[in-house]
């Protein structure tokens, strides 16, 4: 059956001679693998649409659960090229599309996953701060993945009252008085937890212009990043990549 749908392409590798397969993340059918006969030869119609990070509408024939889709064609609506362009923001995209694929199983998603991402690579694009974007994507991809956080009260007693300590083995916020629950928890700024539950709250549509301190984002990266190694079975080589360009600018 030849369907249509919005998608971005997450993951395109090359296949043989001649052929990608690419892994898209679509509007109405979530995560698919397809392949594009023909896709590596430039003059290909499938070339332009296949390549990493390219929005468009597909048409494609579903394959079965045991072969995968055919991509049949496609219309570029966003290629964006900025972020093939440029290293950084080469990382982080790739990064995004690594949490994606990686997260989120190959069944049917609410849409909202689709326009997130689509919004977070939108911006990335545009040149916002790349370290703000890629914790609202992990804070809000995270949720949708079912490792929620919790940033609006003690994970322990519920008690809306801080300052708040940051458990990665409880998964949240901490009062003081359960302390004892996780001694080893973590003692983030007032600011960078204050931060976190921002941009866990935060429409990303709706994001403008944001000045953080870096010190801060740096803090709330390693705890996400601690929070998340600890929840997830997450290896990404594309977070691994973005930690040596880290270390790279120091
Ligand atoms: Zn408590």
């Amino acid at each position: 059956m030849l369907l249509k749908t919005e998608g971005i392409v997450i993951r395109s590798k090359d296949y043989g001679e001649a052929n990608k397969i690419i892994t898209l993340y679509t509007k109405n059918y979530g995560k698919l693998s397809l392949m594009a006969r023909g896709a590596k030869k430039p003059k290909s119609r499938l070339s332009s649409i296949s390549q990493l990070f390219t929005y468009g509408h597909y048409l494609f024939f579903r394959g079965s659960p045991r072969t995968m889709g055919t991509l049949s064609q496609g219309e570029r609506l966003d290629s964006f090229r900025g972020l093939r362009q440029d290293l950084a923001k080469t990382a982080y995209a790739a990064y995004v599309a690594e949490l994606v694929d990686k997260l989120i199983d190959e069944e049917e998603q609410p849409h909202s996953l689709f326009s997130l991402l689509l919004t977070i690579l939108k911006f990335l694009d545009e040149g916002k701060d790349p370290e703000i974007l890629a914790r609202l994507f992990e804070l809000k991809i995270l949720v949708m993945a079912g490792y929620k956080p919790e940033v609006d009260r003690c994970v322990v007693c519920h008690s809306v009252k801080g300052p708040f300590a940051f458990s990665v083995k409880e998964g949240g916020f901490l009062c003081q008085r359960c302390h004892h629950a996780d001694p080893q928890a973590l003692r983030p700024k007032d600011n960078t937890l204050k931060l976190m539950r921002f941009l866990y709250h935060f429409d990303p549509s709706r994001l403008g212009e944001i000045n953080v301190k870096p010190e801060t984002k740096a803090e709330l990266r390693h705890v996400m990043w601690l929070f998340m190694d600890h929840h997830t079975p997450l290896r990404l080589k594309s977070r691994h990549f973005l930690e040596q360009m880290g270390q790279f600018w120091k």
